[in-house]
Order: structure tokens, then sequence, then C-alpha cells
């Protein structure tokens, strides 16, 4: 890798995505193209959660990417929140259109629309509904994957018949988020609840799934926002209860997004490049011969039963057996961080044995013949839970209880770019007043992440003005 991850994060994570071969750029800003390596990742990734989804009673649909400008001017809070952000569509046809149109930022106005119509009566709620769609925020900064002007994602938009419903799904899909993170991106989150500041423009509550990257930066990889009745006054969405009364539904919304992508590379990858949970890894096993194989024929035939053993249990197996040399071919999967890499060369076969080595360690294991593809489907899944558990052991490390007090995170901040350590995250007590907040983020660039539900400690005072806390909170710096 020409940047290093250690000097420049940022360069780095440019870099290796790119060799990497996941993305490119095009000449419209902030709007990147999916390569296909980029791409299978995040179709694990919908995989996963669209299975979760399923079998909590979701369905797909699909609504339209246009958006008029009335329907967000309904609720005030969401336009406010959304309208520095729209692009619109104002002609078509070459004719000027009478009302303008917005690209999709979030589809809750449009399924507001047609939920009043859908939903009459008790008999027809919850509806439970899923889309799988790009929306678009013109953003001001981007960074491919993790803030993009467009971008794929999953909203999902629920109604129930009153609070307790509607906020039981809010938590029953965060829940969602937190386990396919961890499980499928071994990536370690904290959940918890949005200050109001944070809040998603139009809800009642915020809650979140935060992950630390390996530069210290918070990334916030799913969201879970349980809206009351302010969409269903903002639509009329109303249903006849069962004793023929006319009641508001209650609604919630949660998406995550092609952002879990660029997640995944800032937790794992190293100075070689990506390192991928085998779980969402487009190619987990790489194939390698080496020394003199291509004088012996029966390296090549080994290799294609193994290759063929491998692909028969279900593995995405590749066998690279082009002309460049294998030490080449080695940095080239290790930059694309294909999970597993097995070498055979003459002298193993000999011996009866490959080699193996995981992307994330160090040491090469030989490996008899006989048993090698049990010990790789073995190392797929051992694999997976290393990754979570260094991401975990890194994210304690990095993660402050003891500081209290602005001049203490000064200090801790200051301490830390001296001896070249990331500051992390830190908990701290915060009296919930948004002023607090707002100090804090402009002396520090520090901004609260969530209020965590099993936090390590508990603060009793705020961290800026020493009154006392009302909420134990993450602060750190976020992308
Ligand atoms: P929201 O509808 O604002 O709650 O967003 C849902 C999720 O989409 C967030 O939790 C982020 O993970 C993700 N997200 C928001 N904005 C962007 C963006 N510009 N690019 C990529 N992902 C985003």
């Amino acid at each position: 890798m020409t940047n290093q991850q250690k000097n420049d994060f940022t360069s780095w994570y440019i870099d290796t995505i790119k060799k990497a071969d996941l993305m490119d750029y095009t000449p419209v800003r902030g709007c990147i193209a999916f390569k296909p390596d980029g791409y299978e990742i995040w179709e694990h990734i919908q995989a996963e959660m669209d299975k979760r989804f399923k079998e909590t009673g979701h369905r797909n649909a699909y609504f339209p990417m246009l958006i008029p400008e009335s329907f967000f001017e309904k609720e005030k809070d969401h336009i406010e929140g959304f309208s520095p952000e729209l692009p619109w569509v104002t002609e078509a046809a070459g004719e000027k259109l009478e009302e303008r149109l917005a690209l999709r930022p979030t589809s809750e106005t449009m399924i507001g629309h047609l939920y009043s119509d859908w939903i009459k009566s008790y008999r027809d709620l919850p509806v439970l509904i899923n889309q799988w769609a790009n929306v678009f925020r013109w953003e001001k900064k981007t960074l491919p994957f993790i803030r993009t002007s467009e971008f794929l994602w999953q909203e999902g938009h629920t109604a129930h018949v009153d609070e307790v419903e509607a906020r039981a799904e809010t938590m029953q899909m965060l829940n969602i988020y937190k386990e396919v993170v961890e499980e499928l991106l071994a990536i370690p989150v904290y959940d918890g609840q949005k200050t109001p500041s944070e809040r998603f423009a139009g809800a009642i509550d915020t809650y979140s799934i935060e992950a630390m990257m390996k530069d210290g930066k918070a990334v916030q990889a799913g969201t879970s926002h349980y809206l009351g009745t302010k969409f269903a006054q903002a639509f009329d969405i109303k249903y006849l209860t069962k004793e023929n009364k006319h009641e508001f539904v209650h609604t919630t919304s949660w998406g995550t997004s092609t952002r879990l992508i660029g997640s995944v590379i800032m937790t794992h990858g190293d100075e070689q490049g990506l390192v991928l949970p085998p779980r969402v890894a487009p190619t987990q096993v790489v194939l390698i011969p080496v020394g003199p194989w291509k004088k012996n024929p029966e390296i090549m035939e080994k290799l294609d039963e193994i290759f063929a053993q491998l692909k028969a249990q279900g593995i995405r197996v590749r066998l690279d057996d082009s002309d460049q040399s294998p030490g080449y071919k080695f940095n080239e999967w290790e930059l694309k961080g294909v999970p597993v890499r097995v070498e055979l060369g003459p002298r193993d076969l000999e011996n009866n044995q490959a080699l193996i080595k995981a992307r994330d360690e160090d040491e090469k294991e030989a490996v008899e013949l006989s048993a090698l593809v049990a010990r790789i489907e073995e190392e797929l899944v051992t694999m997976q839970t290393r990754l979570l558990e260094k991401a975990r052991a890194f994210r304690e490390k990095h993660s402050h209880i003891h500081v209290d007090s602005l001049v203490q995170l000064k200090d801790h901040i200051a301490d830390s770019t001296e001896s070249g350590e990331i500051p992390g995250w830190i908990l701290a007590g915060w009296c919930g007043v948004d002023a607090c907040e707002e100090q804090v983020k402009e002396e520090t660039k520090f901004t609260t992440r969530n209020i965590p539900f099993n936090p390590p400690a508990e603060k009793s005072s705020c961290i800026n003005c020493g009154n006392e806390a009302k909420h134990t909170v993450w602060f750190g710096r976020a992308y």
C-alpha cells in the first residue's frame, strides 16, 4: 500500500478500496460505482438482513423515487431536516413541472401518503413493510461507502395500533441490526438512544448502533426510529378501533445502508489491505500453486480436486493459476482481504500436505490433504469469531471511562496526539442541555454518539457544566 493506515487513515482507506477493486468514482459528485466485489459484500449483508426481516413478519415492497414537494411540507421537522440535502427534478420531457419532485432522501412521506389509504381498520394493522432502494442526500462532505450523495439501503416502515407495539418494533429492529452487524460483519457495536440534537428529522426517539473504526472515529451503523403519531397526523393515517373510534396509528422507520461496507473495511483492514470476515467475503478461499508447479501436472490436478470439494461445501473459492509469481499473488489476494489462502507445491504434495494461512494471522499451518477441506471450513468459522474478538479488544482499549470534564477531555486528546495514540471514545455524563453538548463539540470535535443501554459505568455529573448528569453518553469524533 502506498498510504499507511497508521499515518493517514483516510488516504489508506481510499487507496485500499480502489486497489481492492470495490468501487470507482464517477463524474457525479458523491456518487460512486459499486464494482462487483464491493457490491457482493452488500449482497451478503442484504441476504442476512432480508432473512431476519422476513422471519419477523416483514415483507418487501417498492415505492417511487420521486416525491412531490408538497409531501415534504406536511411534516415540519422532516422538511427542516432534509431540505438542505434534497436534489430536485424540475423539468421533464422538455417541460417545466407544475410541482418540483425531490429525489427521495427517505420515504416516510410517500409511504405516509399511501398508508393513509391502505389502513382503515385495526384489522389492517400492523403494517410491516421494508423497501430496498437507492436514496439521495446531497452531502457536503463525502467519503466512499461511508457518506455518499446516492446510497443503497433498506428502509423499514411500519404502522401499529399503539405506542407500546410501535416501540417494541423499534427495539426489535435495532436488535436485529446489532446481531447482523456483530455476527456477519464482526463489528462490535454499542446500542443506545440518540440525543435530541442527533435525532432523525421527524422522530420522537432515535436509537442507533455505533461502531468504532481503527482510527478511533465512530460510525453510526444503523438507526431505528419511533415516530409516534407525527407522520400519522401529517398524512392522516387513521384506523377504526374495535370500539369504533378513529385513532392515529403509531409508526416506526429503520435503516441501514452501504455505509456498512465502509465500516467493515475500516474495522478490520490492515497495512496489507482489506481483511474481510468470511461470512461477507466475495472470495473466502484462494488456492495458489507454488514452486515449479507447471512442470508437475499433479499439482493442478490436486488443486482442481480441492476446488471442487470446497465448492461442493458451498465455499466461495478461487483458483489462481495465472502466470504471476506466487509472491505477487499472495499480495494481491491479501489486499483483497480473502480470509484463507491455500498453497500447494511439489514438496507439499510429496509430504501429502498443503499450507494454509488465515488473512489475519502471521503463521502458516501445514495440513494433511485428507483433512484439508474440514480444516478450512473450521478456520472460516474461527476466523469470523476471532475478528469480532479482535475488534472488541481494540474498542475496549480505546473506550475511556475516566474522562469526566472538558479540561480532562482536552488533556486526553492532547496526550493522545503527543503519543501518537488515537483518542478513541469517552464515556461521560451529560445534563441533557443542548448547549453543553454543543460546547463539547465546538471545543473538541467530540460529538455524542449515543446514550448506551448498558453503559460500562454510570456518570453523575455533566462533562461540560458539572451539574447533575441526566444521562451517561458515549462521545467521540465521528464520520
Ligand atoms: P437515517 O434515515 O438518517 O436514520 O439513516 C439510516 C442509516 O443510513 C444511518 O444510520 C446511516 O448508517 C446510513 N446513512 C445516512 N446517511 C448516509 C449517507 N450519506 N451515505 C451512506 N449511508 C448513510
